[in-house]
């Protein structure tokens, strides 16, 4: 670690104005409530806010950050005051995501610390590299004898299609550090620095796109607000081929054009290869990529890079709000309609509204990008605080697709099927035109439901109140609540009978099964995020489908984003009633989004797509909005649903959720809450009842949900009310604010 070159003159004045030492407050990436004191040591400046140190806590060193001293901030005893132990060689937070660690802390009742942690991500990723130099395989080949070492090290640099570093590159490749050497000394492999390592920088007029008059005026429109600058949200509403990828690209151009930086929020499942070959189409290079997929040495390199200000376009999954960009000129968040920006575990945040509170405090523009816009969204734009800019059309020559119920109950499956026979006679015909048809069914495994016929024995986790869900391609019985796996046995674990287990219902497996038996000659690929365990197997299937290499594709949601297959002409959706049974407030919502997004993977290019819905319900609002192509239709019947009951977006819901070890514990603890809970007439107060999903990963769980106007944030009556609770150490409380689970 380096230190801060030292101002002694500064310090000295410091020090004989005050007779004692400099402290400054510092927030350290802990969930703990409070700020931390430090003396500042004699010789160093007093570091400013923003200022990123390491830090003694007990027996160990921790990274800190320098905070705004809060009024009031209590001293303490200069003798016990310990001094900072030295500050890290990157540029300072900026007071925009210090203010936004806080701002998010104080809306989910987070610690801060807990906050700063996701903006402090990678510990590592603050002290200086190592080693700067690294090799990469030099274009122009070298002199010189070709010999089995020098022949490996070459393969292995193929093989990472990375530059290295020299002691990396001869361990990987099994040889002595003097090969490398060698092969730099002979043109072989030549050295970079780290200057040259940070990649080719977007070019903003690499390849302009050719827009259509729509799309050229909501371009312009988002380009004039991203050169004005200032802070403004603008929907960006495109029905699904509209080109709204392309048009987002013209208002990053702008961005780089006038010297700023872009960060693009997308769900991870999204952050295809395809949208990263179209970014580099249009920018002739690659974004910089945020993810949970990093190796933690590609996690280093890239924080380090932003932190340094090398990286003009970030991209990344909800994680990549707390990304130490210095000089925003624009925010997208593409897809802002999605449940998992809502991140479900530790500080339970929304990173599209964060985005729009980053945005604020960056006093920069942000995009929310849809094709079904989330009714959060819709209404922000009614009431004037969101601008619209809409995409009406399809770009290029496809048509949207045809949509059509098949009503199960007139056209049922075979008994123990799936598949109808409209829905098979419809694959027959795709089959036999050369095209490609797509089972969509959101979810996986082989069956929901696992019992014996004998005793009706059901498979339950035993650690949560869940089903046992078959997967059979793995031969198990996974939990999809928290991961237990066990094999499925050949008897029955309650009676003992052989082969008396039965499935229960259909995954996608079972489908693809059904489809291989009715479709021998088809090639058919299961698409689902367990059986494809990597980005490399998944953009393989791709390449695949869109090289005409497979006939009948079977999947799950995760098929539904982004891809384009420009041969599919048939979208079966075989169970378009699954997510509506779940009676949770999005439910309507979730379900006409994703099957909405499903039906647009049809009839993308030249050919005509078809979308056929299996369906017990036709003349459910969500299937009736779908079949008449109306989502404006459906988005008013919702929003006016959702006004009378005083629901979000017209009211606002937080959740409370308990977890004991004990059921016991867990209904004493709700009791308890529950005879402290505030009264106040604007504010509705449901429960305490046993969650449904009352038992997770072994703890037993309680819940309340509170509801208040619009214009009522819950947050000072959660704080006061939760202050006085006092419960036992082995009772997790958790505050979800703006719940999207309801589990
Ligand atoms: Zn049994
Ligand atoms: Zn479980």
């Amino acid at each position: 670690m380096t230190r801060r070159p030292a101002r002694p003159e500064a310090a000295r004045e410091t020090a004989s104005l005050l007779s004692e030492p400099a402290r400054v407050a510092v927030l350290l990436p802990l969930p703990l409530g409070e700020l931390y004191e430090y003396a500042v040591p004699e010789g160093m400046a007093p570091p400013a806010p923003g200022t990123i140190c390491s830090v003694p806590l007990g027996k160990r060193f921790l990274p800190g950050v320098v905070w705004d001293r809060p009024e009031g901030l209590a001293e303490i005893a200069a003798s016990r005051l310990k001094p900072l132990a030295a500050i890290y060689p990157v540029p300072p937070m900026a007071a925009p995501l210090r203010k936004l660690i806080d701002w998010v802390a104080a809306y989910t009742l987070s610690p801060p610390g807990a906050v700063l942690r996701m903006g402090l991500s990678v510990p590592d990723a603050l002290e200086e590299p190592a080693s700067l130099s690294r090799v990469r395989l030099s274009r122009l080949g070298g002199e010189g004898a070709m010999t089995a070492a020098r022949k490996k090290v070459l393969a292995v640099l193929e093989e990472e299609a990375d530059a290295m570093a020299p002691a990396d590159l001869a361990r990987a490749a099994g040889v002595s550090p003097s090969v490398v050497a060698g092969l730099v000394k002979t043109g072989w492999l030549e050295p970079l620095t780290l200057s040259a390592d940070t990649g080719d920088a977007p070019d903003y007029h690499w390849r302009e796109a050719e827009f259509s008059g729509d799309q050229q005026a909501a371009a312009d429109h988002l380009g004039d607000q991203v050169r004005a600058g200032g802070f403004a949200v603008t929907l960006l509403d495109g029905v699904t081929g509209s080109g709204k990828t392309e048009v987002y690209f013209a208002a990053i151009a702008a961005a780089l054009a006038a010297g700023k930086q872009a960060l693009v929020l997308l769900p991870e499942i999204a952050l295809s290869t395809q949208w990263l070959h179209r970014f580099r189409k249009r920018f002739g290079a690659e974004p910089l990529v945020w993810h949970s997929h990093l190796t933690p040495a590609a996690r280093r390199k890239s924080w380090r890079r932003i932190a340094l200000g090398q990286a003009p376009v970030v991209v990344g999954a909800r994680s990549a709000l707390f990304l130490p960009l210095q000089n925003l000129g624009l925010i997208v968040v593409d897809e802002e309609h999605e449940a998992s920006f809502k991140q479900e575990d530790g500080v339970l945040y929304n990173a599209r509204d964060m985005a729009v509170v980053r945005a604020r405090l960056e006093q920069t523009p942000i995009l929310l990008a849809s094709a079904t816009p989330s009714l959060e969204t819709v209404a922000n734009v009614e009431a004037g605080r969101f601008h619209c800019t809409a995409l009406p059309e399809r770009h290029g020559v496809a048509a949207l697709p045809e949509i059509a119920a098949i009503d199960l109950r007139r056209s049922p499956p075979p008994r123990g099927a799936f598949l109808s026979i409209p829905l098979r006679d419809a694959i027959t015909e795709t089959l036999a035109k050369g095209e490609q048809a797509m089972l969509f069914l959101n979810r996986r495994g082989y069956a929901p439901l696992t019992l014996c016929r004998t005793c009706g024995f059901r498979f339950e986790c035993p650690h949560c109140s869940a089903w046992l869900v078959e997967h059979r391609g793995r031969g198990r019985l996974l939990c999809h609540h928290c991961g237990h796996s066990q094999p499925v046995p050949h008897a029955c674990p309650s009676c003992g009978t052989e082969d008396a287990l039965v499935p229960c219902g259909p995954g996608v497996e079972r489908v693809a099964e059904e489809a291989a038996a009715l479709f021998p000659d088809a090639r058919l690929a299961i698409m689902a995020s367990d059986l494809l365990s990597s980005a490399d197997a998944m953009k393989k299937l791709i390449t695949e489908v869109q090289d005409r290499q497979i006939d009948l594709l079977v999947g799950t949601q995760m098929m539904a984003k982004g891809h384009h297959f420009p041969h599919l002409t048939l979208v079966g959706i075989v169970d378009a009633d699954l997510g509506l049974a779940g009676g949770d407030l999005r439910a309507g919502e979730r379900t006409f989004q994703v099957l909405h997004q499903v039906a647009g993977r049809a009839g993308r290019a030249e050919h005509p797509g078809r979308v056929l819905m299996q369906t017990l319900q036709p003349e459910h609002p969500v299937i009736a909005a779908l079949l008449a192509g109306d989502r404006d239709r459906f988005l008013a019947a919702e929003m006016a649903d959702r006004r009378a009951h005083g629901m979000p977006p017209f009211g606002r819901l937080a959740a409370l959720i308990l977890s004991a070890p004990s059921p016991e514990l867990a209904e004493q603890s709700a009791r308890r809450l529950a005879r402290l809970a505030p009264t106040d007439p604007d504010v509705t107060i449901l429960g305490p009842a046993p969650a449904p999903l009352s038992m997770l990963r072994g703890m037993y769980r309680w819940r309340f949900l509170i509801k208040t106007p619009r214009e009522k944030l819950p947050q000072p009556l959660l704080r006061a009310w939760l202050a006085r609770a006092d419960l036992p150490k082995t009772v997790k409380l958790a505050v979800d604010i703006d719940p999207y689970s309801f589990l």
